[in-house]
């Protein structure tokens, strides 16, 4: 039997009278690497927080390792690595000396060498927290979040900030971690990182789950797409399994049979000597997924001021 590690069963969180999360169900197996998408306010930071045992849940049931987060947080706490959205430093103390303070509250914690050559950070070392970069803090957190080899690691939008070769390493960091069977829970807002890492994802929103799968699944029931740019002169030809969108020069055609279609469409070129200007043509992403899911309206909105409470 698959070894689950994450199980959440009709959670529910509310802030005064606003529900963030409402009934949300889903499991993530050992070794697995699940990420949690959504908009804005879609309850991401909350049901992960609530995974961490840092907010009890309203009602509902949660287990990570077999565990109630909150109830059983001396046991759960050492196997977990976290890494939140916005983590609490203090700036006078240099990494070395960060690290170092961690480690003593850490149990078979790697070495400052290790864990700072992982997140490459070694050049940092003697550096105050204040100096780093936006991109190197992450960093660090992300460092102090694997420092104690966890089973579970849950990391909330870990590259923000980053520029694209930090968020390269820290994406071989979370792989490796992975297939030393580390089960990681991530919340991003990059899609493409999405598509990338994840085995599967969830899409949050309003509260709810609105779509679960691995990414390939999400996107299959999309259409691909096809772009050029077209003299407004030239009328585009119709395609047989696409229906096209023209604004002024910029031609956009949604297909189901992308291959068919291309072809259809080339020949219609060819035979006329017709030159289509930035021509792209790709299958469905992750992102336009979920920019689809996003443009839905939430039939549940509450259309209530959220209380602060916390
Ligand atoms: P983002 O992508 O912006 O980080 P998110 O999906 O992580 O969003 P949450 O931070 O879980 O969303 O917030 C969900 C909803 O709950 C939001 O409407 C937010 O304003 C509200 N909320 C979060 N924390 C509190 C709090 N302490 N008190 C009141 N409302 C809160």
């Amino acid at each position: 039997m698959d070894d689950v590690v994450i199980e959440v069963d009709g959670l529910r969180r509310s802030y005064g009278k606003f529900e963030a999360v409402r009934g949300i169900s889903l499991r993530i197996l050992r070794g697995e690497l699940f990420a949690l998408l959504g908009t804005n306010g879609a309850g991401k930071t909350t049901t992960i927080e609530v995974l961490e045992g840092l907010q009890p849940a309203t009602s509902g049931r949660v287990r990570v390792l077999g565990l109630d987060p909150v109830r059983d947080r001396a046991a759960v706490r050492p196997r977990t690595g976290v890494m939140l959205q916005h983590g609490g430093f203090t700036g006078a103390l240099t990494v070395r000396e960060t690290v170092e303070a961690w480690r003593s509250l850490t149990v078979r914690p790697h070495t400052v060498a290790e864990v700072l050559e992982l997140v490459d950070l070694t050049d940092r070392v003697n550096v105050t927290v204040d100096q780093l970069s936006g991109g190197e803090g992450r960093r660090l957190e992300l460092a102090l979040a694997v420092l104690g080899r966890p089973e579970v690691l849950f990391l909330d939008e870990p590259t923000t900030g980053m520029d694209p070769a930090s968020r390269r390493r820290t994406w071989e960091v979370v792989r490796e971690l992975q297939r030393g069977g580390t089960t990681v829970l991530l919340t991003t807002h990059y899609l493409e990182e999405a598509e990338i890492l994840a085995d599967r994802v969830a899409i949050m929103r309003g509260g709810n789950l609105v779509a679960t799968g691995a990414p390939e699944d999400i996107v299959r029931t999309l259409p691909a797409r096809i772009t050029f740019r077209l003299p407004a002169t030239e009328v585009p030809p119709e395609l047989p399994h696409a229906t096209r969108l023209v604004e002024s020069d910029r031609v956009t055609y949604e297909s189901r049979q992308l291959q068919g279609d291309l072809t259809r469409l080339l020949e219609w070129a060819n035979a006329g000597d017709i030159q289509l200007a930035a021509l792209s043509a790709r299958p469905a992403t992750l992102e336009d997924a979920f920019l689809d899911i996003a443009a839905e309206n939430d039939p549940t909105d509450q259309h209530a001021e959220p209380e602060a409470v916390r």
